[in-house]
């Protein structure tokens, strides 16, 4: 336990002499001033229990050290007992405990009197002392409750985010792990037909040593349908691991969108049979564009026109500068539609908003050819209009003759 100290001033060292011999205990340490200034300098870096303090002390006497004594923080509320002589008369009292005196002792002093209220003294000390600890240990305890608060909630933070980045990346191992199923799949399909019609094709010249002309003319087309399926599914898985990679690169050059777009659509138009085609083109548009990636997204987005539309109908391309000055290229049809709640989830890598099992696709197509407009500085998106079937747009920077 800390030690308790008394002080002790008079002028006269007899006097001190005396009062600490009488006071002279192990619970507590006497310290001695000879002056008010002495005293003070002893209150500028110790507390004390108690002050016994002389009344008449040359230069100083012990009013004016009381009253500095109350003018300090550390020792505004120290008690003070004046020792006075029998000559203090009931105005010197009065001044006394207006002063702040707690007591006041005629002397010659009772021993047993000031012993006891010395004792009164240092024991409110003491239990003063261990209210201090008990405040200061409850202001710690407060503090580790609000510390081991704040860790629990640091903790809880790190595991939902722990959890919340395991379940992504099972979620992107299972759709990886579909995807690959499905592309599998995708890729057996053509492969099968090829084998089919090359194994048709040998059977019958084993059998008949001949061939007939129709038929092989039949299978060929068949295989170079099925081998250009083949190869675009392959382009598109190559496509997938660049862009994963960001090494999908550009070759921008001024590119005329008009032109373009009427090439793919003269390219297509022989090999369609229910759809066709209506362009509502101006005579040219020039944009700063890969001429083979742009060709790869607009087909790609005729071909999901022609897809998603099994009954047949037109395909409309629409071609402008609109209010923003970029170039635009529309792709309408009026197929199937995509259901409202697939809509905000078409551009996802693998995301088939309808049963593979009837329109085949990897679910990859919408996705790089998004990722392709945006290395563009453009925008792809999608419209459905009320009537039904789908359009979508493609917005590219507008390149003007003189640039
Ligand atoms: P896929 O190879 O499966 O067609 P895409 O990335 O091109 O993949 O398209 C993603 C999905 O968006 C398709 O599976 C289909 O459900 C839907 N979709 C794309 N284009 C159209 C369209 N023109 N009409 C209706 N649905 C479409």
């Amino acid at each position: 336990m800390a030690s308790v100290n008394i002080l002790l001033v008079d002028d006269n060292q007899e006097n001190l002499l005396a009062l600490e011999a009488l006071l002279e205990s192990p619970d507590h340490k006497l310290i001695t001033a000879r002056s008010g200034e002495a005293a003070l300098r002893c209150l500028l870096d110790q507390d004390f229990a108690v002050i016994l303090l002389d009344v008449r002390m040359p230069t100083m006497d012990g009013f004016e050290t009381a009253t500095l004594i109350r003018g300090r923080e550390r020792s505004r509320h120290t008690p003070i007992i004046f020792l006075t002589g029998f000559e203090s008369n009931t105005v010197n009292l009065f001044k006394g405990y207006s002063l702040g005196a707690v007591d006041y002792l005629v002397k010659p002093v009772v021993p047993e009197v000031l012993k006891a209220k010395v004792a009164v003294f240092v024991e409110l000390f003491r239990k003063n002392q261990d209210l201090q600890h008990q405040l200061e240990r409850i202001r710690e305890l407060k503090q580790d409750v609000k510390v081991h608060k704040r860790i629990n909630e640091e903790r809880r933070i790190l595991l939902a985010r722990e959890q919340a980045a395991r379940a992504e990346a099972e979620q992107a191992v299972r759709q990886r792990d579909e995807f690959l199923s499905v592309a599998a799949h995708e890729l057996k399909t053509p492969v099968t037909s090829l084998r089919g019609f090359a194994q048709t094709i040998l059977r019958q010249m084993n059998r008949t040593n001949s061939i007939d002309p129709e038929r092989v003319k039949h299978a060929l087309e068949a295989i170079d349908q099925q081998s250009n399926k083949l190869s675009l599914l392959v382009s598109q898985l190559l496509d997938i691991s660049r862009i994963e990679a960001g090494q999908l690169r550009l070759d921008k050059q001024p590119t005329d969108v008009t032109g373009l777009v009427r090439n793919i659509a003269d390219i297509m138009r022989p090999g369609m049979t229910l759809h066709t085609f209506r362009l509502n083109t101006p005579d040219s548009i020039s944009t700063l564009a890969d001429p083979l990636r742009l060709e790869q997204v607009v087909t790609n987005l005729i071909d999901n026109a022609i897809k998603y539309s099994p009954d047949g109908g037109p395909v409309q391309i629409d071609i402008w500068l609109d209010e923003e000055d970029l170039a635009c290229i529309a792709v309408t049809d009026c197929g199937i539609g995509v259901p409202v709640e697939h809509r905000d989830h078409i551009f996802d890598r693998f995301y088939r908003a309808h049963a593979a099992s009837h329109f085949g696709g990897m679910g990859l197509g919408l996705h790089i050819s998004k990722q392709i407009v945006q290395l563009h500085d453009g925008i792809l998106e999608a419209e459905f209009p009320l009537e039904g079937g789908s359009r979508f747009i493609i917005r590219l920077p507008h390149l003007e003759e003189d640039q």
